[in-house]
């Protein structure tokens, strides 16, 4: 029944519907898959067979009784390991976090849960999601399934790699600058980082609270819509969260005004990679879409000002992993020892680079030339996007300035691996949503496109995205 992996959501909710197949059939044949490859991949860190075919049983028990289930029903879902699921582990990928027991389902997890989704295991994930290659896992490496000696892309590569690798038919990964894009377009797939604020952020475990967002990875573009809906939402146990409740666009696509920014092109982006990015605004144009160049002045600013933000308020919120709280506890002859001890031996080099980058760029004496500037030029990238949506309703740019690297190749090289989200994170400073779906291909590896909209205009972002998927080469 191998043909599960090609159907889309709404069409396995018909056949589940129609009784063409049971929910059973599906999870079994993702089960078969993972039983045959996960060691290898390593996407998942948690799988629990008897749980899977349990929760299958009962799917197929309410669709014996009822005519109408929700649309996620039976669907298998992957989650990335830094989303809290109650009395499961969820350890951020982090020594720190090995034994830790999830107290509470984060709202995502209740949504998906209630509208049905079998949930197969938790994802690999680069240590509390710092990283572009989920090398940065305590656990180990999660190999690309499209080409297994080359990284899935992070830090949500377990997750692209349980949808890749038939896994799992969706997967929810976590974006704070470019987490959930990168590794679909590193995997061949579609990732949605909605606007900030749209999908509420209870139970993620926090990595840059001003920039993390919650979001879906799929294989096409209409089941990222199908789980955007499903988990977006205003949530009381997130004041950040937004009254917003996803309709989608009528309006006539070609009506669309598509801006193309010249930075993106300037500098840091392989030839093979622009070239099919190219490619694909010469197809869009082709079918009639109008194509105007734009400027962000301020785009080479964004990855300097995300290496501040984003430190600084790691450094904030990962105090709270002090040894006595969460998870791995040294001893030591008094509390500053244990301390020492616990992150010491908790936390990857990763993450202590950047508590350190944060602490200091936060410190007095510093705090003005660092955190406080980075905040100044935050509200330029801000207004940079603001005047290009006056112009434009949609913005199209490379995900990745690379194709996929190899294991090994940038992970004791942390400027090449932050390099890696020099297109991404503009977006989550600027808080704007954005999908990132593939547009052309490089022998069997994809190359991603972002299709960035303006505040709340996933619907738009959609719209574009699912016409552009036709066009567009898998
Ligand atoms: N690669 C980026 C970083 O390492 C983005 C991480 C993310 O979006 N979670 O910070």
């Amino acid at each position: 029944m191998s043909d599960f992996f090609q159907k889309t959501i709404k069409e396995i909710n018909q056949g589940l519907k129609k009784r063409s197949f049971s929910a059973l059939d599906i999870a079994e044949s993702f089960i078969k898959e993972i039983e045959k490859n996960n060691d290898f991949i390593f996407s998942l860190l948690s799988f629990n067979r008897e749980e899977v075919i349990s929760q299958a049983k009962e799917i197929d028990k309410e669709i014996a009784r009822k005519k109408d289930i929700p649309i996620l029903s039976g669907i298998p879902s992957a989650i990335k390991d830094n989303i809290l699921m109650k009395g499961g582990k969820t350890t951020a990928g982090s020594k720190m976090l090995e034994n830790y027991i999830a107290p509470y389902d984060a709202t995502v997890i209740k949504k998906i849960k209630k509208a049905g989704s079998i949930i197969i295991g938790k994802a690999n994930m680069d240590e509390f999601a710092m990283g572009s290659s989920t090398e940065h896992s305590a656990y180990g490496v999660t190999r690309n399934p499209l080409n297994t000696d080359l990284v899935p892309g992070g830090s949500s590569g377990g997750s692209a790699a349980a949808v890749a690798a038939n896994f799992s038919c969706f997967a929810l990964g976590s974006d704070t600058g470019g987490s959930i894009r990168q590794p679909a377009s590193f995997c061949g797939l579609v990732g949605l980082k909605p606007t900030y604020g749209a999908v509420s952020r209870y139970g993620l475990i926090a990595m840059a609270s001003s920039l993390d967002q919650i979001g879906p990875l799929t294989k096409n573009v209409e089941d990222a819509k199908i789980v955007f809906k499903a988990i977006s939402g205003k949530d009381k146990m997130d004041s950040t969260s937004a009254d917003y409740t996803f309709k989608d666009s009528d309006k006539d696509v070609k009506n669309f005004r598509i801006g193309i920014p010249e930075e993106y092109f300037k500098k840091g982006i392989d030839k093979n990679v622009e070239e099919k990015i190219e490619e694909a605004i010469v197809a869009a144009e082709k079918e009639g879409f109008k194509i105007k160049r734009i400027s962000l002045p301020y785009t080479e600013y964004a990855l300097p000002v995300y290496y501040i933000i984003s430190p600084s308020e790691i450094s904030a919120n990962l105090a709270r992993y002090d040894g006595l709280r969460y998870g791995l506890s040294k001893e030591g002859k008094d509390l500053s020892e244990r301390y020492f001890n616990s992150r010491k031996d908790g936390l990857g080099v990763e993450v202590k680079r950047r508590i350190s980058l944060g602490s200091y760029t936060l410190s007095a004496g510093y705090y003005d030339a660092y955190y406080k500037k980075a905040q100044q030029a935050r509200s330029l990238i801000i207004n940079d996007f603001k005047e290009a949506f006056q112009e434009v309703d949609l913005i199209l740019a490379p995900t990745s300035p690379t194709l996929p690297f190899k294991i090994g190749e940038k992970a004791k090289d942390p400027l090449a691996m932050y390099l890696s989200d020099i297109f991404t994170a503009g977006v989550n400073i600027a808080g704007l949503p954005a999908i990132s779906l593939p547009c052309g291909k490089v022998g069997n590896l994809s190359v991603g496109m972002q299709v960035i909209g303006s505040y709340f205009k996933e619907s738009d972002i959609f719209k574009a995205a699912e016409y552009f998927e036709k066009i567009w080469k898998k």
